[in-house]
């Protein structure tokens, strides 16, 4: 029977009631990639690291997953690009000091700000919560807001004063096609040192250590094979009462 015109509304067409919106707050979700390590998803915390593409990590999630590149691990498809510790770079990033970490509710409930960052740019002080864009300056690790390398056009670094060109800017959770563009870099990139180190030039080990390395006394020196050399230094120190 055809009913146009004349048909009389259902019940549960009549009260709809609010729509469920299940609109997964996109701002959440781009929120978390400032705030969670791209491979083991826990929280970003000292040492985070990145890497070609931008991607931020803790630098422990990295190292575990160079030891034991086969083991079973979820998101192994984030660092599949990354061969060795020297295809990361350690970020040095600012404090925000607004960053209060975990706060309460009156309740006590302990929630998260998700609009606030952990970190923010030193230059401009915008904070580093996903809605600005951030880069990183693979010489040095030094972390800014895209309106700081753009705005004060300089040639070394704002913060730590070594020197980098726009090719060493590499954007923090860039979107999908700058991560395209990154990839592409980095392929052409191994290509090309692939081709040098044929070469083996001895010019390289003739240059004096560098004057970094003299202060960086803070994280010991971790290498792909090695752990921490730490290992078996506690039994000696078991003098009790
Ligand atoms: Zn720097």
């Amino acid at each position: 029977m055809g009913c146009d015109g004349g048909t009389i509304p259902k019940r549960h067409e009549l009260v709809k009631g609010p729509k469920k919106v299940e609109k997964v707050d996109k701002n959440a979700e781009l929120a978390a990639k400032w705030k969670y390590c791209a491979l083991s998803q826990e929280k970003l915390r000292r040492p985070i690291v990145s890497c070609e593409l931008g991607r931020l990590y803790n630098k422990d999630a990295i190292i575990e997953y160079l030891l034991d590149k086969s083991a079973e691990r979820p998101n192994v498809e984030a660092v599949t690009h990354i061969r060795g510790i020297k295809d990361i770079k350690e970020l040095n990033l600012t404090d925000n000091p607004e960053w209060e970490g975990e706060r309460r509710t009156a309740k006590g409930d302990r929630y998260e700000d998700i609009h606030c960052g952990m970190f923010i740019c030193p230059v401009v002080g915008l904070e580093m919560n996903g809605k600005h864009r951030f880069c990183y300056l693979q010489t040095c690790g030094c972390v800014f807001s895209d309106r700081a390398l753009k705005e004060i056009k300089t040639e070394i670094c704002h913060k730590c004063g070594d020197p980098f060109k726009d090719e060493d800017i590499v954007v923090l959770n860039g979107t999908k096609e700058e991560v395209q563009k990154l990839k592409e870099k980095m392929e052409e990139k191994r290509v090309k040192t692939k081709t040098k180190k044929s070469k083996k030039s001895k010019a390289v080990e003739t240059i004096s250590t560098p004057p970094e390395s003299k202060e960086d006394t803070q994280s010991p020196p971790v290498d792909v094979a090695g752990r921490k050399s730490q290992q078996n230094g506690d039994e000696s120190s078991q003098s009790g009462g």
